[in-house]
């Protein structure tokens, strides 16, 4: 059994927030509060991560159109630059820095992509090289405020390839992929060792991010737990919603939180097809066969989008909702412009329609961050002449 004070800790940990003995913070936790430290410094006075657990996130509850919903506060999570959801999934680069020996990090994708710009603190932090393929880009966009300019500021060197070339080498065959990315770059006159590169696909999607998931996985179940005890939730199973872009979060937080909650995810940069060929993929990908054998894992449900959009959309509805949801955090907080509304309003829909929560079941948001973003996303709004 633990002490009740530890159990107030999962809700606000020290050192990093103030230690509070009600369930939920009433002031606004530090924005900074991220990795707690274990305390050891290496020779240059640096932090070795190693030495580093990611401090727990609290649950917030907010009251939207009547009920309420916990909101797992990921949005908090800010290491040397590296934000929300993306620290779990590059979490075990840093666990694992000192035993793998690399001098360049690979990877490619969107041009403004979140993972982008993770991966490009992450190589600033630990003085690698960083080499990021995409498609042809926009000269304006490496110097207009954003993700691009941002990770080229940190030292990113950006390759550029053929539209041909980036569908050709980047769009199917993923276990073929790190050879593919490594003529790619030859070709495009980079000299890359093979045996000196990490690679890492596109959105962090990559077996790599099941160790920082299954932490966030484990502190969710201890919360759980502890909110029912509180009798804050119904002794059912609790449904956990949360946007996806490659389906890696969602994959390994159902894979972990089973059979403690029900994930539920929205696909908001695909559409339901493509996230579940990802999740077989990383499936099959499964490390431990044994386990593999006796039990075949849990997929999250993916709601099927009934509302027309692609991917950071400008909508009129899209702005409502995510009024709507500013509001109902009296300001406390912020939601993101492309993740948030897309599975906010799908979920929503889908409880009105009677497809999901039929059974009275309490709900659970997975707030993966992105809110960085808002001011761009508003000004397109904004250009857009939509308010
Ligand atoms: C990357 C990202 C996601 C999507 O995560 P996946 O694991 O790729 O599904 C969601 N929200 C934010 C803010 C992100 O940066």
């Amino acid at each position: 059994m633990k002490s009740m004070s530890s159990l107030s800790n999962l809700f606000i940990p020290t050192p990093l927030f103030r230690q509070h003995h009600t369930p939920f913070p009433t002031q606004k936790p530090r924005r900074d509060a991220i990795l707690c430290s274990q305390g050891n410094l290496d020779i240059n006075g640096q932090l070795k991560l190693s030495d580093f657990q990611l401090a727990k996130t609290p649950i917030t509850p907010i009251q939207f159109r009547g009920r309420t919903v916990y909101i797992k506060r990921d949005d908090l999570l800010n290491f040397a630059g590296i934000k929300g959801s993306k620290l779990r999934k590059f979490y075990s680069l840093f666990k694992q820095n000192e035993d793998i020996d690399y001098d360049c990090l690979v990877s490619y994708g969107g041009s403004q992509s979140n993972a982008m710009l993770a991966l490009a603190y992450l190589c600033k932090y630990y003085r690698k090289r960083f080499l990021y393929i995409t498609r042809p880009t926009p000269e304006r966009l490496s110097s207009s405020p954003g993700n691009l300019r941002e990770a080229l500021g940190v030292g990113m060197e950006h390759v550029q390839v053929s539209l041909e070339t980036f569908r050709a080498c980047f769009t199917d065959a993923p276990r073929e992929i790190r050879k593919t990315a490594c003529s790619v770059l030859r070709n495009a006159g980079y000299d890359v060792p093979s045996a000196k590169f990490l690679f890492v696909p596109q959105g962090g999607a990559w077996t790599g991010a099941e160790l920082g998931i299954r932490v966030l996985a484990s502190e969710v179940c201890d919360q759980i737990h502890i909110l029912r005890r509180q009798g804050l939730l119904a002794p059912r199973k609790p449904i956990l919603f949360i946007p996806s872009g490659t389906g890696t979060t969602a994959f390994y937080l159902q894979k972990h939180l089973h059979p403690h909650a029900q994930v539920v995810t929205v696909p908001v940069s695909g559409d339901e097809r493509y996230l579940i060929k990802q999740m077989r993929w990383l499936d099959s990908y499964d490390s431990d066969e044994k386990e593999q054998k006796m039990k075949t894992t849990m997929f999250p449900d993916i709601l099927r989008p009934r509302l027309r959009s692609t991917f950071a959309d400008v909508r009129p509805e899209k702005l409502a909702i995510w009024k709507e949801l500013s509001r109902s955090t009296g300001g406390d907080f912020e939601f993101d412009l492309v993740y948030a509304p897309k599975t906010w309003e799908e979920v929503m829909l889908a409880i009105d329609e009677g497809r999901l929560g039929s059974r009275g079941e309490d709900l659970i948001y997975y707030h993966s961050g992105g809110a960085e973003g808002n001011v761009s996303m508003l000004d397109r709004f904004a250009r857009a002449g939509i308010r």
